[in-house]
């Protein structure tokens, strides 16, 4: 397990002599310390990314290509220590531990597909009517790219941004969130065993607060790649804009769910509680609020109760565990408040709503299911980022859409129903970047990620991750030669 700052494929204690704690989820103990880097770790990243970026830059996609898919193939090699680090880490049941690491050596390969892409497209042609140009597009990297990530999937924000940022020739400084940093240096040590040259990727541990704002603001940063709350999204580009870094920003959500009378209930419960409580709510795109049509809610919500219930909370790694703990003590006390103040609002607990009996240590959370809500209440409106659905009844479809839309967020929105024609409706009517349709949570490598609305601009992944990190560059040639013509120009004096 790596304790130290990652910087010109180095490992480095850093100069502020500050530490933070990692802490095991399921225990509340303390397992690790790693140091809390602040300007002067982030400017020596960043000072070795933009030393490498001279000889990245002028790689081929098919020379990034054959290192990309050496880090799949390490990755994959070292799928058992990865999967272990992050559920100690973050608390996750160890089969999501080890489809986080599956899902990532194939983001890597895809990566070289797209990088060797980017070779075979060469210098776009761009049509100009009238044939006194030639006109040609070429794609640059950006250049450095700083990269803050959160804590839910450690390893899959990691990649989302590291991959695509390799494959488009671009160096990257890695700022992991505090509460889970050891698997991304973990991973930078595998990517450097597997050829990436010294600087092209840096990991800085830290706080936000401190080795965070010192990658926002450092000048030789041209890109910053943010995944988080939309609060510290707001603030990142506030800062950003004083020296008009490019931003990207993939933020919070408060994603619906709609579920029409015609489904398959026993298929439609399971979609809802998967989207509800894979990795304890703490997605995203989790689903935060149930519309169920009237017909069935008595029915379906009984068995959704049975579902959740049915659910084995416990640690990462006890067998047959489908829901750890919550990240952190903050995370805890923040769904606790949650929880407090749906009950305080008036709406009802119809399962859950507290500690799991008999896991006093660790911060353990039920799932929880409230109904009677309303549209006024924070449990409805605001992002909790934990294993909490609210739910809301809805008669016809007009109404469904207009509940749904009925949010700051837009991020991602299901709709569940047996009518192929009402499910492309209602999925083109929702405002949600992502949208699925009978089914839930799923997530595409090879479309684009991201949300409308407060949740965010820009995309990640397949081709759209890779754009996100090259500069289009227009070159155009002058074909008649000589001077334009434009101004009267005096015949030259003979001399
Ligand atoms: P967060 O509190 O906003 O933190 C995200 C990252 O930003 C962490 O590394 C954090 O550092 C850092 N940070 C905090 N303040 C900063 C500042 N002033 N300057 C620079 N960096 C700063 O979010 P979180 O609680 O970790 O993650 C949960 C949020 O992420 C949710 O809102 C969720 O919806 C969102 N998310 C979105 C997506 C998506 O694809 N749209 C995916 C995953 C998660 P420290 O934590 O180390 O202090």
């Amino acid at each position: 397990m790596q304790s130290m700052h990652f910087i010109g494929n180095d490992w480095f204690a850093g100069t502020t002599g500050k530490t933070f704690d990692c802490v095991d989820p399921a225990t509340g103990q303390v397992f690790a310390t790693l140091p809390a880097g602040g300007a002067a770790e982030v400017d020596a990243a960043v000072t070795a990314a933009r030393q490498a970026f001279e000889g990245w830059k002028a790689t081929t996609g098919t020379d990034r290509a054959r290192i990309l898919r050496a880090i799949a193939r390490a990755i994959t090699a070292n799928r058992d220590r990865l999967a272990s680090l992050e559920t100690r880490d973050n608390g996750k049941p160890l089969a999501e531990a080890f489809l986080d690491v599956d899902t990532i050596a194939q983001i890597y390969d895809m990566y070289a597909d797209l990088a060797e892409d980017l070779d075979r497209r060469g210098e776009e042609a761009v049509a100009v009517p009238g044939g006194a140009f030639r006109t040609t597009v070429a794609y640059r990297p950006i250049g450095v790219v700083g990269m803050i990530t959160p804590w839910n999937f450690p390893l899959e924000q990691f990649t989302w941004k590291v991959a695509p940022a390799i494959a488009a020739g671009c160096c990257a400084v890695v700022k992991p969130s505090e509460f889970t940093s050891l698997s991304a240096l973990e991973i930078a040590g595998i990517i450097a065993e597997a050829g990436l040259p010294a600087g092209v990727l840096n990991v800085v541990t830290g706080l936000g607060s401190e080795a965070g704002e010192a990658l926002v603001r450092h000048p030789g940063v041209d890109k910053i790649s943010f995944t988080g709350s939309t609060a510290t999204g707001k603030r990142i580009m506030r800062t950003a804009a004083e020296d008009l870094k490019r931003v990207g920003l993939e933020l919070g959500g408060k994603n619906p769910v709609v579920v029409f009378d015609d489904v398959d209930i026993e298929a439609a419960v399971e979609w809802v509680a998967f989207g509800a409580f894979i990795n304890q709510g703490q997605v995203c795109t989790a689903t935060s609020r149930l519309l169920i049509q009237d017909g069935i809610a008595d029915r379906f919500l009984k068995r959704l109760v049975e579902v959740t219930e049915a659910i084995r909370v416990g640690a990462g790694t006890e067998e047959g565990v489908k829901m750890g703990p919550l990240v952190s003590q903050p995370q805890y006390d923040k769904v606790m408040a949650y929880i407090g103040a749906g009950r305080a609002a008036g709406a009802k607990v119809l399962t859950g709503g507290g500690r799991p009996m008999g896991r006093d240590a660790g911060f353990f959370v039920q799932p929880t299911i409230f109904a009677e809500v309303t549209p006024d209440m924070s449990i409805w409106r605001e992002e909790i980022f934990g294993p909490i659905l609210s739910v809301m009844r809805f008669a016809n479809e007009a109404e469904a859409v207009r509940l749904a839309n009925d949010t700051a967020y837009g991020l991602a929105a299901t709709v569940l129903t047996a009518d192929a024609a009402r499910a492309e409706r209602v999925a083109d009517a929702l405002d949600a970047g992502i949208t699925w349709q009978n089914c839930n949570n799923m997530v595409v490598i090879q479309a684009p990620w991201g949300g409308v609305k407060k949740s965010g601009m820009g995309r990640e992944l397949g081709r759209w991750g890779l754009e996100s990190f090259l500069e289009p560059k227009q070159k155009t040639r002058w074909l008649p030669g000589g001077g334009l013509g434009w101004y009267d120009i005096p015949a030259t004096a003979a001399e």
